[in-house]
């Protein structure tokens, strides 16, 4: 057997809907290793993303082995089974070695057993005034809170020891990555809450290497960050300093750190983040999805010709569909349809027209955040296109993937990572 599998300090989780882009995904992370700073490469892909388009994860873990075999990468590299449960568990077994259980769904759940009584009794050293090294102000938690936020979030727990265990049967203690995510949720969890979650995941047996809580503000699809950026960044420190507080006292394992759930762009949190990192020494996942579709989608119009027709192609049929499309996205897209050009209109634009509505530079004129984020959602289109849109992935590869490593190196790892 080989040592635990460990989680890098930096790590940067990539979507990569349709399976084509694993190379310039890596070559991004190559170039970062270039300036020094090492980023391992996650391949994520939820249950609902395999779905849409019909794929399996043993096709996320082939592209991501080729990339890696192609570009001679030699450090680690990893495919998460992307906000799974107990359901959908299975079939991420063999393909994963990196897995995040969502466990959202059981917050506010009533547990099974006492469990809340137990913590509160076992952890009375929470009680009271806490100075957490790092953190703002001291918390103040009595008895009352923790009786709270053990029922909030006690089933939560319980479920992801449940399915932690159901891997560990069947991959082996030590051989996977465990995140627990709790992102997809109504409120942000607030830093004396991610403490409590903590001692309480500690308490289950657990070895979270990374936890995803949901932090306040909107973290939209594709698209910036709506939100107090002074609040965000306090929050941020302050959960980084739990998570050292946690590794120090309950004993969670030494890499443990913070998992971004992007929603893929949320640029203005990328400055707060990097210093805060700085200042602990502390490490990130930062997980985003999706804008690499977005990327195929600029290449393919940016190369003109067949590329632009059918990247017009597909926002008219995303533009007719566009209630269905976004449904199951309604609590993190913002769209307002009055925004959105016509079919007809964009039928007759350049492909710098359509480059530069799509292309995420928010200083840019003709920037239109309510055609990108249609877009961002609107991959089922292209998924129903099949073999059609694939093929025109292979032919205007080079064009697709100077898009995707430049907006994951230039938008992504430069200002969290590097810091530029
Ligand atoms: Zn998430």
């Amino acid at each position: 057997m080989g040592g635990t599998l460990s989680l890098a300090k930096y790590s940067i989780g990539v979507g990569d809907r349709f399976a084509h882009q694993a190379k310039p995904q890596l070559h991004a992370c190559r170039m970062a290793a270039e300036h020094g700073v090492e980023v391992i490469p996650v391949w994520n892909k939820s249950n609902r993303e395999h779905t849409i388009i019909g794929s399996t994860p043993a096709s996320t873990r082939a592209a991501a082995d080729e990339a890696v075999r192609t570009l001679g990468w030699s450090r680690p590299y990893h495919v998460d089974a992307d906000h799974i449960n107990l359901k959908t568990v299975d079939k991420f077994v063999e393909a994963c070695d990196f897995f995040t259980i969502d466990v959202a769904d059981l917050i506010g759940r009533p547990c099974e057993g006492a469990p809340v009584g137990a913590l509160v009794e076992a952890h009375a050293e929470l009680l009271g005034e806490l100075l957490i090294p790092g953190v703002t102000h001291p918390f103040r938690i009595d008895r009352g809170f923790l009786v709270q936020v053990a029922n909030k979030y006690l089933a939560a727990v319980q479920e992801a020891g449940r399915i932690y265990r159901r891997l560990e049967e069947k991959k082996g203690k030590g051989q996977f990555i465990t995140e627990i995510s709790m992102d997809e949720t109504d409120s942000p969890q607030t830093p004396a809450e991610l403490l409590v979650v903590l001692v309480a995941v500690a308490d289950e047996g657990i070895p979270i290497q990374t936890i995803a809580p949901k932090f306040t503000g909107r973290f939209d699809k594709g698209v910036d960050y709506v939100g107090d950026l002074a609040k965000f960044s306090e929050e941020f420190s302050n959960d980084v300093a739990v998570i050292a507080f946690a590794v120090r006292h309950y004993g969670m394992s030494s890499n443990l750190k913070l998992s971004v759930h992007s929603g893929s762009d949320e640029f203005t949190l990328y400055g707060p983040i990097h210093r805060t990192l700085k200042k602990f020494d502390a490490g990130v996942h930062l997980k985003t999805a999706g804008t690499t579709w977005l990327e195929e989608l600029i290449g393919l119009a940016e190369a003109g010709g067949e590329g632009l027709d059918l990247a017009k192609e597909i926002y008219a049929e995303a533009y007719v569909q566009r209630e269905d499309l976004c449904a199951p996205y309604a609590a993190v897209i913002n769209i307002d349809p009055a925004r959105l050009p016509a079919p007809e209109l964009v039928a007759r634009w350049s492909p710098e027209q359509f480059v530069s509505a799509l292309r995420h530079e928010p200083k840019c004129q003709a920037y239109n955040p309510n055609f990108r984020q249609l877009l961002h959602v609107g991959f089922k289109v292209a998924a129903k296109m099949g073999a059609r849109y694939l093929h025109l992935l292979s032919v205007m590869e080079t064009s697709i993937a100077k898009n995707v490593t430049g907006n994951l190196f230039d938008r992504h790892l430069k200002p969290l990572f590097i810091g530029e």
